[in-house]
């Protein structure tokens, strides 16, 4: 049995999160999930965004499934997220982008994103002068080495055949001067498993898409993952498509890429597929390998009969999408090998 920290959060998390745990237990019956506060709710009850408790029982958990938070303009406001993800020490963040519906008959698209999670842009450190605020972005050695190692091993082991880096390293000569040379680097020596292919950030906003099929794996810094992924899944048909896990060497957290979508809360409109599909991502990262396959062909299928949700214009709110891809999942067979 598999311990998973569960952590609704604000906004359409609860709603979106809901739908993924459902389908989850229809997955299989080798999952034991504990719920925990986590966002504006938990600074109410709890006086912090990130309580104790919950950090001590995502430590404690096998993995957990997180919806998202409202981030507030408040000055006591850390972010939970960048603050868990520092924590834990979770470096890597991945993005699969795979269409399942046909968009403005643009070019099906099927990348994986591989961020940088743990620095670049993201590292908070912001100096004020007189005249304005000068943002550190940070880029080591360290973590690039981490970030790109980890992007060569999942891409081979996901049957994937090429890896493109994407920088700024004409302009951002040093920083991200670095991270291209450590990418060619370690590209050298992986012995040919991968195709090579470098890209600058601008051009593979542009590419992805007009070409959305031009890509395979892309690794790349933290701010320009945070963008690019947010493209893809535009690309891809909306937000509410796009998986990702944030993965480290001892923990982990699988949520949707989207955020809390404060607008459409509490209508039953959000989109869960998303969320489902981290679900996906997080069966297979604990060894659940037939259950995951079984999750992510429920909801090809469902989408492929036609249901559509309402931000591809279809009628489906989160639940009826998913009683869908629920029926597709009746009589799947639990996974064995964890039995
Ligand atoms: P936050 O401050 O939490 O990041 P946000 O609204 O600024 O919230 P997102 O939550 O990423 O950012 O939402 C951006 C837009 O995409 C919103 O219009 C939202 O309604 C839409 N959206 C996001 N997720 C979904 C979803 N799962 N289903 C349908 N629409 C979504």
């Amino acid at each position: 049995m598999k311990r998973i920290c569960v952590l609704p959060g604000d906004g359409i998390g609860p709603e979106v999160v809901e739908c993924a745990v459902d389908v989850l237990k229809q997955a299989t019956d080798q999952l034991d999930f504990i719920h925990a506060d986590i966002g504006q709710l938990a600074k109410e009850k709890h006086g912090s965004y990130l309580p104790d408790e919950t950090f001590d029982l995502m430590k404690s958990c096998d993995s957990c499934l997180f919806g998202a938070v409202t981030s507030s303009e408040r000055s006591d406001y850390t972010s939970p997220v960048l603050t868990f993800r520092k924590e834990l020490d979770l470096f890597a963040n991945v993005r699969p982008v795979r269409s399942l519906v046909s968009v403005h008959g643009r070019s099906a698209i099927d990348v994986i994103i591989i961020r940088e999670n743990s620095e670049g842009m993201y590292t908070q450190r912001e100096v004020f002068d007189d005249e304005g605020v000068t943002t550190l972005r940070r880029v080591t050695r360290k973590a690039s080495e981490r970030i790109v190692s980890f992007a060569i091993r999942y891409s081979v082991e996901n049957g994937r055949k090429r890896l493109c880096c994407v920088h700024k390293a004409n302009v951002l000569r040093g920083s991200d001067g670095l991270f291209l040379q450590v990418f060619r680097d370690l590209m050298e020596r992986q012995q040919g498993h991968l195709t090579k292919e470098e890209q600058l950030v601008d051009s593979a906003a542009l590419k992805l898409v007009n070409e959305p099929d031009a890509f395979d794996v892309i690794v790349t810094l933290n701010l320009y993952g945070d963008i690019l992924s947010d493209v893809a899944a535009g690309v891809a048909g909306g937000l509410g498509f796009a998986p990702s896990g944030n993965i480290g060497p001892k923990h982990s957290v699988f949520e949707p890429s989207h955020g809390s979508a404060p607008d459409i809360a509490g209508k039953g409109i959000a989109n869960p597929t998303a969320t489902i599909l981290a679900g996906a991502m997080m069966l297979r990262h604990l060894g659940f390998n037939d259950a995951s396959r079984a999750v992510e062909r429920a909801v090809s299928d469902t989408y492929a009969s036609g249901h559509l949700t309402y931000d591809l214009g279809g009628r489906h709110g989160s639940k009826t999408f998913t009683d869908h891809v629920l029926k597709r999942m009746v009589g799947k067979p639990l996974d064995e090998s964890h039995r």
